[in-house]
Parts: C-alpha cells; sequence; structure tokens
C-alpha cells in the first residue's frame, strides 16, 4: 500500500497508513501545495536557507503544524550532513532549529520514547525513511541520500533504536517517502564504486546507461538495507511517488537546482 494523500486547511500531505492505524503518532511528509512562498520556491517552503524570506517559511510552519494538528514549539531539526549520525533527542531538544538554533549537528537520523517531541528533517529529492515501534512506542526519521544510503544509514537506525529503546526490527513498522525514483536518478561512477563497495546486491538497484552513467534505485537499496537488517517486508511502505516528476506536488534539486524549496517529514509519538 502506498502512502495516504490528505487535503486539510488548503495544504496537501502525505502518510503512511500503517502508521495511522496504530494511532500512536502524528506525522506527515509535506508537497509544495498551501504555501505562502513565491518565486522559484513557489508555495510550502520549509527551508529557511533557501531564496525565501524567514517569514514566509514561519508562515508555512504555521499552516503546517495547523492542518497536522502538532505544536509548531515542539519540532527539533538538526544540521543534515548526508552523514550517518544518529542522536537521540527528548524533551528538553524541542523547539531547535525552528525557535532557536539547533545544537544537533552532523546528524541525519533523529530517535526518541519521548511523546510529544516532532522529529523533522528535510528534503528535496533524498529519501525519507520513518521507523515506529509500536512495542516499545519509540520512533526514528532518517534522511537518506546516496551518501548516507551506501554507508548504511537504514541499518544504523535500526541498531540505534535497538540499543537505545530495546526496539526489535521484527516488530517495526517503516516508511520509506517520496523521494528521486529510479527512472529519473542518474549517477556516474565514482556512485556506483561506492555501492558496489557496500552493497552485495547492487546489481539489483542500477540500470547502465552506457558512457560511465547509471541511473540508481535509491528508494530499493533502502528497501533491501532495511530488510537486511531484519525489518520485515510487510512491514514496508513505499510512498510510490517521485519528488522529480511530480514538479507540481514536490521540489527537486535534480530538476531545479539548489535554489529549490524544501519538504519536511515530521514524526511525533503522541
Ligand atoms: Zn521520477
Amino acid at each position: 500500500m502506498a502512502f495516504r494523500r490528505h487535503e486539510r486547511e488548503g495544504l496537501v500531505y502525505f502518510t503512511i497508513p500503517s502508521f495511522d492505524h496504530t494511532g500512536l503518532v502524528r506525522h506527515c511528509f509535506t508537497t509544495r501545495t498551501g504555501g505562502v512562498s513565491s518565486g522559484r520556491v513557489k508555495g510550502l517552503n520549509l527551508g529557511f536557507s533557501r531564496p525565501d524570506s524567514r517569514e514566509n517559511v514561519l508562515e508555512n510552519f504555521k499552516r503546517l503544524c495547523r492542518a497536522v494538528g502538532i505544536d509548531s514549539k515542539s519540532l527539533v531539526f538538526s544540521h543534515q550532513v548526508h552523514g550517518t549520525h544518529i542522536r537521540e533527542v527528548t524533551g528538553q531538544d524541542a523547539g531547535k532549529g525552528l525557535w532557536k538554533d539547533s545544537d544537533i549537528k552532523d546528524t541525519d537520523g533523529l530517535i526518541t520514547s519521548s511523546r510529544g517531541v516532532t522529529l523533522t528533517t528535510f528534503y528535496a529529492d533524498c529519501v525519507p525513511l520513518y521507523f515506529l515501534d509500536p512495542v516499545k512506542r519509540a520512533v526514528g526519521l532518517t534522511h537518506a541520500g546516496w551518501k548516507g544510503t551506501v554507508a548504511g544509514i537504514a541499518l544504523e537506525t535500526v541498531k540505534r533504536m535497538n540499543e537505545a529503546f530495546g526496539s526489535r526490527p521484527e516488530d517495526m513498522l517503516v516508511g520509506i517517502g517520496p523521494s528521486i525514483c529510479r527512472d529519473c536518478y542518474e549517477v556516474d561512477e565514482p556512485v556506483v564504486s561506492r555501492l558496489k563497495e557496500n552493497m552485495k546486491y547492487w546489481r539489483d538497484v542500477i540500470t547502465p546507461l552506457g558512457k560511465g552513467k547509471y541511473l540508481l534505485d535509491l528508494q530499493s537499496t533502502n528497501r533491501m538495507a532495511l530488510q537486511k537488517a531484519g525489518i520485515r517486508e510487510e512491514n514496508i511502505t513505499d510512498s510510490g511517488l517521485c519528488t522529480m516528476c511530480n514538479g507540481e506536488l514536490f521540489y527537486s534539486y535534480r530538476r531545479e537546482g539548489k535554489d529549490t524549496g524544501s519538504l519536511a517529514a515530521l514524526l511525533q509519538l503522541m
């Protein structure tokens, strides 16, 4: 089953049906629809470092939080660097990134077992990975671009949730969010050689195009990494959505360049 589309207060966002069914979390993946930003970042841009005003971004967050039913003071951001560091956060971290500077540096994944804290990560083609352990009541949210993916950030998140909360992979639900699809993500030799070094199943996730160019299926690469980490196939939900194919709905780095807007994933234990 794919992600579920919602329209509320003029915004469009997606949720993961298996997560909704537990009644344990509030969460979403955003789209461009319903925001006040204009120009290149027209729509619901959530990135302060983009060509946009701080007022616009704050207004977009306000609209998003109202639509999803989340207190904006509960959001926690990290500085994402395409690495594999995962940080456990608590209520004491609430507000970092939106209302005050975040001291969570060099971090691409956030985990928590604290209720009411909203893990928040940012995207424009990279793969969002949502984790929910309904047994131990813990969540994780991980930003997986190609570097983090080949360096094993999916497995790292599962390991860290196991260490921190006793989460067992076989209990965990995972969502693979909207991101660049296998028909859109063209990469070159250095990316493929890193993939070959790190992933035994590299042949299953690339399509050679000739002249040193390849298509990489980043979503499947993460799905396979998750299954190798012990996540059950039936517990993984793919969004079925490509950020590059759907220009009306999503920002895309590959389609629009570095000045494109920023999408966000939010995940909170209620
Ligand atoms: Zn695509």
